[in-house]
């Protein structure tokens, strides 16, 4: 199964898809968290990733693809994946058809998380993350148990620089200016399925659940 999600920054695509990936033992792959642990690694990646990302802009075309070229010949790819947050343009979304033709592979779904600007805007400013294990939180919402502490591993929970209010406005620009033309780009190759996502949490993941069920 092998599966792209597309939404706005805010649209759950990350929390929806790491208990997915556990239900259905698939990747989860995102190149946000893979940015993130190359800046966190200090890493030469990283240091020319942050200041995009801080910025709430668009790594270069060929980073993103770089990193996802590598990560879909690990070992745990092959029973299929989520991809989260990539392809991220339309030119993303033609190399990644190219690189999968390249494996003798392709794409079974695009599913488009859809969420009213509001609902982003609020998810986004409570987000909170781990910074051990990278489980999302949001302050009322879905807070942790002990404030700034994960209930999972115990690490701090923090604020991404890029969900501070400037940063977010720039996002959802870029979002519109860059990514929203995937959605009709995949409709255009049937491969497009959309999914309801400022509802309650636990509908949207019944309502992926049984697309997965499907597509298995
Ligand atoms: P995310 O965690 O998916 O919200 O990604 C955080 C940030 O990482 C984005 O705002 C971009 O700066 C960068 N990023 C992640 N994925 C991509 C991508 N496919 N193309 C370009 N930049 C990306």
């Amino acid at each position: 199964m092998k599966i792209v999600f597309l939404g706005p920054p805010g649209a759950g695509k990350g929390t929806q898809a790491v208990d997915l990936a556990l239900e259905f033992g698939i990747a989860h792959i995102s190149t946000g968290d893979m940015l993130r642990a190359e800046i966190k690694a200090g890493t030469e990646l990283g240091k020319l990733a942050q200041s995009y990302i801080d910025a709430g802009n668009l790594v270069p075309d060929e980073v993103a693809v770089d990193i996802i070229r590598h990560r879909l010949k690990k070992d745990d790819a092959k029973n299929g994946y989520i991809l989260d947050g990539f392809p991220r343009t339309v030119p993303q979304a033609e190399m990644l058809e190219e690189m999968l033709k390249d494996m003798g592979t392709a794409l079974d779904r695009a599913i488009y998380l859809e969420a009213s600007e509001e609902v982003i805007i609020e998810r986004l400013s409570g987000r909170r993350i781990c910074r051990e294990c990278g489980k999302i939180y949001h302050t009322t919402n879905m807070p942790s148990r002990s404030p700034g502490i994960c209930d999972l591993c115990g690490g701090e929970t923090y604020q991404r620089p890029d969900d501070q209010p400037d940063a977010i406005r720039q996002r959802l620009q870029v979002y519109q200016e860059k990514t929203a033309d995937l959605i009709q780009w995949y409709a255009d190759r049937d491969l497009l399925t959309t999914v309801a996502a400022d509802i309650a949490r636990e509908d949207t993941y019944k309502e992926l659940s049984e697309l997965f069920e499907q597509l298995k």
